[in-house]
This record gives C-alpha cells, structure tokens and sequence, in this order.
C-alpha cells in the first residue's frame, strides 16, 4: 500500500494488528476507512498549506524564498569551514574589543563600583557621583545634532516632570486604592489619548512602558482574539517590510508566523495587492505605519482598512512615531495623511487599535505609550489573569506586574502642561525642519543632482539615498558623524534618515549646509579616484563598514554575533 508511507510506525502497527485479529471493536474495514479519512486528512492540510503559500508569496516568490534559503545554507556552511572560521572568529573579536574601548572605556581615574558600599554614601557623595556620571563625554543632543533619541519638550517642562517623579516615586497603579490619583491620571492620559485619535463611543486603551510593549499588546490581543472566536491554533500575521522591530519581536515571543510585505519604491508604501494575496483563515493581524521609522512614509491605511473590513481581520496602525505629530498635523495647517478618505486612525473602520507613544512627540519621560482599541473586548484580550493564584486573584493589564507610578504623573504632567498649543507649535517646529530639509535635498544643486528623498514624507522623518555611483551613502552618513550627527543610517535600500525633534528643528540650516559639504567632498573625492585609477584606497568609516559586509553577506550569524556583543558590552561593569 503506497500510503502506508505516510502513517506513523505506531499507528501502522496498530492498524496492522487489527486487521490481523479483526476482534476489536472496529473491523478491519472500518480501519481502513479510518486509515484512508487520516490520509485525506493529512494530505488536506498539506495542499491547503501549500496553496497559501503559493498564493501569497506567487509562484516567483516561492522559488526566490527557496533560492534564497539555500543560498544562506550553503553561505552559513562556507562560513564554518576549516581556516574561514578561525578568520571569521579573529575579525569578530577584533570589531568587538574596538566596540568596547567605545563604549565602555577604561578610563583612568574612573572608579568601577561593583558591589555595595559597606557604608551608605551621604547625600552629597551620591550627587557629587551622578554630576559626574552626567558629565562623562557624550555625543551632545543638547546642540541638536543627535536625531530622534531625545524627544525633548523644554527645560519648564522638564522641571515639572521632576516634581511630578518627586511626589509619585513610590506609587505603584498596582494597587489603586493606596494611589488613587495614579489611577484617575493613567485613566485621563489614555482618555485624552483615544480623543486625539477619533477613537469612537466604547474606545479604550491601556498605558504601557513603551512603543515595544504597545506594539507587544496589540499583537497579543489579536492573537487571543483569533483563539477566542475562530480557534485560530497557528496564528499568521501581515506586516510592512518598514514596520517597526517590535512586530517582530511579538511573532517571536508569542509564536505568531510572520509575512513581510515589500514596499516598493517610488512611494515605500506596503504594496496592497500582496499584503492581500497573503490573507488566509489564519492571519489574525495586518499591520500599517503612519508613518514607519526608517524612512517617515505613512502606509495606505484607507486600503489596508479596507481589506480589514471585507476579510474581518483586525488592522493595527503603528502611530508611534507619528504620536502628537500626526494628530496635530491638521490644526496646525499642514496636509494630514488620506484627509480624503477618512485619514489614518479610528475615523477608519478597518482600524481595530492604535499604538501612540507619549515619550515621543508627547514629551512624557520614556518609558510612556498607549495602545488603544476600537472597543473593550479587544482590550480585555491582552488582560491576563489568574483566578486561583494562592497568592489570591491577580489581574494585571499589560507585561509589567508592578508599574511605575512616578511614570504615569509625569506622562499626564507633560500632556496637561503642553496642551493643544503646545502640541501644535511643536509640530509647526518639526515639519517646518523637516520641509526645509526635504526641499533642499530636491531642490538645491550639489544635492538634488546627488541625493534622493524616499517616497513623500509627510511627518517628522525624511529619508533619502544616493542616486549616483560615486556618492556612497554610508559615506555621507560617515562624514556626517565626522562633524558630530548623529544621524541614522538605513539598509534595503541603503539610505539615511534624520527624525526631527524640537532641539534638530533648530538646527536644520546647519545640517543642509553640512550635507551640501560632504557631498560636494565626495564627489571630490571619485572624481580624483577617477582620475588616479582605483589606486587610491576607499577608507570606510563605520556605517560604510557594517552596513557594507551586512549587505554583502547573506547570512546574518556574523551580523548576530556582532550585535550579540554589543549587547553583552552595554552589562560591562
Ligand atoms: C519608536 C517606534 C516604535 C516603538 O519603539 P519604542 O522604542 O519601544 O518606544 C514603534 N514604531 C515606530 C514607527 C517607532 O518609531
């Protein structure tokens, strides 16, 4: 019997014994039926899987995929041959010692502490220490050269921010009843969140430590939700090649498969026609940006909401980064996103949650975000809760057990203190910078002859790239860090970005002239290699180091083991 093949050993035996003694309480007919029905069963949901995959990644996509899962095999294996590896292993240890002497010098007269002091130290001890844990040299984003990292809402505010920390250090919204006012703020910020985005009668939402863990939440909720009311057992979801990580790391931590959608150039929006054809019964999430990190772009959220709507799957909007900027965009007279069809967030009725982070543009101190909901059972789907805990009923919203309090008043302190006319001055500050820069890349000479924009950046991020030979990228982005950015260098397609904050704003002449100079000095500099032949050695700074052998190596171990220790370098004590 050719499909004996198929069955497991154990079952085969069992089928073989009964058919032999026939004294069960099957017959041995009925085994075969069953035999068979296991068969068709099986072959059902290989055909099914295999037709999803053919679907949604099109007969081309499936071969590329095999292609490159080889290519990366045989790579990884060259990589571990005799004599190639004790190569590989000496240059990763090279690059990491350098890593380290960086990051975490052996500065002498810096004293390591790295166990209790026998004896407390005095007030002016501790302060003294922290004075000069703050002074220690630093790449300064106080001049406004450092993009993103320091989303800053003014030295007031700031002050504020401190009292606000000072009199909730110790609360904890844990326990409600000893902190009631940590629970009425937290409940007001997430109010005053959902109001800004159309959220409709029956929106809600939860604060959480962060974009990752919003964006955790969100991902969590649809997979339950799946569980829950379709038994979805192996939960796929849809997301934009520029989504953020944390999508990512949300498959990874809670088993969900994950397909990435390319987003092709010219505008580097999610590409609708393929984020369909990857829909199946088990997809429980599409995934949107308004806008994405790495290049500023707002996906076509309308269409996404649209697809959400017809196949009723949930549609998550990344508005992260977009935060207080993307909601002001409008009052401050500036184009918001697909203002025409319905524009970006709950106004949609595809959009089932929306993650904001207020320790962006909202200026809370970090560690503050907001996932929001299109109603309280997709909430209640990432509550986690344990009836019979011996420790008694345990109920928390989100990751944390205990959360900071202090946290929470200081995220409500800013949102209270900046206010609407807070938020639209600081969003006319930021898309003016970013304008003035996306204007001088298209339009001034030496750049626009040289340098792209990516798509058509509507907030706070714009991207661009070379489009001639002899203007590396990574270069530019080297040559740039000479002169102290601290920008962001991008890859697939190579590129950079800056994400303009109220301190970058400030200082965007500064960087249109910098950039003028740099490309004007790399266009020296290929044209004196041209005309000395290639003799002449290209120095590679780092961008163009890292980004050069990530980009030329398929397989990513030698990328892993590199960032893999510079996570270990950031715990040297
Ligand atoms: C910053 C960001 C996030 C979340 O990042 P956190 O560092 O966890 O706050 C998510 N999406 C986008 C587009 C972002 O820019």
């Amino acid at each position: 019997m050719a499909n004996n093949a198929v069955l497991p050993v154990a079952l085969q035996n069992k089928l073989m014994s009964a058919k032999n003694t026939s004294s069960g309480i099957f017959s041995a007919t009925s085994f075969k039926y069953l035999r068979n029905l296991i068969f068709f069963l099986f072959l059902f949901r290989v055909t099914r899987k295999s037709f999803y995959t053919l679907r949604g990644n099109g007969v081309v996509g499936t071969l590329r995929n095999g292609y490159a899962y080889i290519r990366i095999l045989f790579y990884s294996l060259f990589l571990r041959a005799p004599g190639v590896r004790g190569q590989v292993d000496k240059q990763v240890a090279e690059t990491l010692t350098k890593l380290e002497a960086k990051l975490a010098p052996q500065t002498p007269g810096l004293i390591r502490y790295t166990g209790l002091p026998k004896q407390g130290w005095s007030p002016d001890q501790v302060r003294a220490e922290l004075d000069k844990l703050a002074g220690m040299d630093h790449t300064k984003w106080e001049d406004g050269r450092v993009s993103g990292a320091v989303y800053h809402g003014g030295d007031e505010l700031l002050e504020l921010q401190t009292t606000a920390f000072g009199r909730f250090a110790v609360a904890n919204p844990i326990h409600p009843d000893v902190f009631p006012g940590v629970r009425k703020m937290e409940a007001e910020v997430v109010a005053m969140v959902l109001a800004l985005f159309n959220a409709p009668e029956g929106g809600a939402g939860v604060t959480t430590s962060g974009g990752t863990e919003s964006i955790l939440m969100a991902c969590l909720s649809a997979r339950q939700k799946a569980y829950v009311e379709r038994r979805v057992t192996e939960p796929e979801m849809i997301i934009p090649e520029t989504a953020h990580a944390a999508f990512n790391k949300a498959c990874q931590y809670f088993g969900i498969k994950l397909h990435t959608v390319p987003c092709p150039a010219p505008n580097y929006q999610v590409h609708i026609p393929s984020v369909r054809r990857l829909i199946n019964p088990n997809t429980v999430l599409l995934v949107g940006s308004a806008p994405n990190f790495p290049h500023g772009i707002v996906d076509e959220i309308p269409a996404l909401s649209r697809l959400a709507v017809k196949y009723k799957i949930p549609l998550h909007v990344d508005c992260c980064l977009g935060s207080f900027v993307i909601a002001f965009l409008k009052r401050a007279g500036y184009p918001s996103p697909y203002e025409d069809q319905g524009g970006f967030d709950f106004r949609l009725p595809g959009v089932t949650s929306i993650s904001v982070d207020t320790h962006k543009y909202g200026f809370a101190p970090k560690g503050n975000s907001v996932v929001l909901y299109r109603n309280r059972t997709m909430r209640a789907y990432q509550y986690f809760i344990l009836p019979n805990w011996s420790g008694g009923v345990y109920a928390s919203p989100s990751i944390a057990g205990s959360r900071p309090g202090a946290l929470i008043a200081g995220c409500w302190t800013s949102l209270m203190a900046m206010g609407e006319a807070g938020y639209i001055d600081s969003c006319h500050q930021i898309i003016a910078a970013a304008k003035t820069l996306e204007q001088a890349i298209r339009e001034h000479p030496t750049l626009s002859s040289a340098l792209q924009v990516l798509g058509q950046p509507m907030v706070s991020v714009v991207a661009w790239t070379s489009k001639v030979p002899e203007v590396d990228i990574y270069d530019v982005a080297d040559e740039l860090s000479a002169k102290g950015w601290h920008l962001n260098a991008l890859q697939s397609p190579a590129a950079m970005h800056v994400a303009f904050t109220v301190p970058t704003a400030a200082a965007v002449e500064k960087l249109v002239a910098d950039l003028v100079t740099v490309v004007e000095q790399e266009k020296a500099k290929a044209e004196e290699r041209r005309r000395q032949g290639q003799k002449v050695e290209r120095k590679k700074g780092d961008a163009a180091a890292l980004y050069g052998v990530a980009g030329s190596i398929p397989d990513k171990s030698i990328v892993n083991r590199l960032a893999e220790g510079f996570l270990d370098t950031l715990y040297l004590a």
